[in-house]
């Protein structure tokens, strides 16, 4: 029989698991949208916000997925025919290129591979060669979802004003935010994409732009903004339905009140940080032995440019498919596919997975996540090293 029956865990980089508080939180009947408590909520929600992105300037709340983010990022920072130039890590670069390509913005793609992050001194060199400095801005993705490839933000920004380009910084951190370091001020960042669903473990249905004041005055000239999508309004809305474009996300700004107060005023934020790189750290651990001399491996070799939020792995010959399939069926543990690094219709699909550790996550739920796994390879007779288990519970104690 299978030992499924007990709770799941869906370990897929998004939806994350949200905390039952945050769920409760969210059980109730619907506030007066008028007047009254929701406004306090949403006043108290757009300050913790910007102590999330550490950042002093702006925020607009959407309702909305990261795809929807993405979309109104564009349309307040360009033109019809304006340039960007993105530095695609992975997949999801590669997503954001194609809306802002559909909405009539010209691309310059620099493509780093699946396997490592962004060289900054190639975007400073297509920086430099943009003399009359027509790209408006630079996109990255922090980290990307799908190779799990993290990027040096700071560095790019450094890139950026080493080549004495004006062009707007805007980062995708929807899968490291509440998860990675990320500090907007500190770091020069105009613009950061956020969505409800990953480290801020709240269900599927906000996105949130960060944006500088630079990025504000950019705005004011973009000709491709549209009323419901323009962050102005949702950033100082002199009334409190201009905030969201129309009736307020309710139960959503309840769910949220309750994930900023756990990661910013219970736990803290470089707290909720540090646990996300320890629980990477076993992980990683646990791939490094059992890849002694199987093929196992981790997709992003060097760990200095891994995220802290979900991992990308091979496992091959089919491995990781069915290891992914005996999870879920015999043991009740959900693992992401593998994103991007072969089509569904190819075999070496089933050779590719990734682990979450995104949000309301803690030792014995990755700890658990991994000797579950050690216990498929045994069932699957996937070979593997040994040492898994105690390597990753050394490893999440340092
Ligand atoms: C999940 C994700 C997206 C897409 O978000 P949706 O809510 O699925 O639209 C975009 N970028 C990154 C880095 C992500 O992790």
């Amino acid at each position: 029989m299978p030992l499924a029956t007990g709770r799941s865990y869906l370990a897929i980089p998004g939806p994350s698991v949200s905390p039952d508080r945050v769920l409760n939180a969210m059980h109730r009947t619907a506030p007066n949208i008028y007047e009254g408590e929701i406004i306090d909520v949403t006043r108290t929600v757009v300050a913790d916000l910007k102590r999330v992105a550490l950042t002093g300037q702006n925020v607009a709340i959407y309702i909305a997925n990261g795809h929807g983010a993405w979309e109104a990022a564009i349309c307040n920072m360009f033109s019809r025919g304006d340039r960007a130039l993105l530095a695609a890590t992975g997949r999801f670069g590669f997503g954001w290129a194609e809306t802002a390509r559909k909405m009539g913005i010209e691309v310059d793609i620099l493509d780093f591979g699946k396997s490592g992050p962004a060289d900054p001194a190639r975007i400073a060199e297509a920086l430099r060669a943009d003399t009359d400095h027509e790209i408006r801005a630079v996109l990255v993705t922090h980290v990307d979802t799908a190779s799990s490839a993290r990027n040096d933000i700071a560095a790019i920004r450094a890139a950026i004003d080493s080549a004495g380009h004006p062009a707007l910084l805007a980062v995708d951190a929807i899968a490291s935010l509440g998860c990675d370091e990320l500090r907007m001020d500190e770091w020069g960042i105009d613009v950061i994409i956020g969505a409800s669903q990953k480290g801020l473990m709240i269900p599927p249905g906000l996105g949130f732009i960060w944006f500088s004041d630079k990025a504000l005055a950019v705005s004011q000239q973009s000709g491709l903004v549209t009323p419901y999508w323009d962050w102005k309004p949702r950033a100082v809305g002199a009334e409190f339905w201009q905030y969201f474009g129309g009736t307020a996300p309710t139960h959503h700004l309840y769910g949220l009140r309750e994930a900023l107060t756990m990661i910013l005023d219970e736990e803290g934020l470089e707290n909720t940080w540090d646990r996300h790189r320890r629980l990477a750290n076993a992980i990683w651990a646990a791939f490094d032995a059992w890849g002694k001399g199987t093929g196992i491996a981790l997709n992003i070799p060097d760990p200095s440019a891994r995220g802290w939020s979900v991992t990308a792995a091979t496992i091959p010959n089919g491995g990781a498919g069915a290891l992914r399939k005996w999870l879920e069926t015999e043991a009740g543990v959900t693992l992401g596919i593998g994103l991007g690094m072969a089509q569904p219709t190819e075999p070496s699909y089933a050779d590719f997975l990734r682990v979450a550790h995104m949000g309301h996550v803690n030792a014995h739920m990755t700890l658990g996540v991994l000797a579950t796994m050690e216990a498929g390879m045994q069932a699957l007779g996937i070979p593997h090293g040994p040492g898994a288990l105690e390597a990753a519970a050394a490893a999440i104690l340092r």
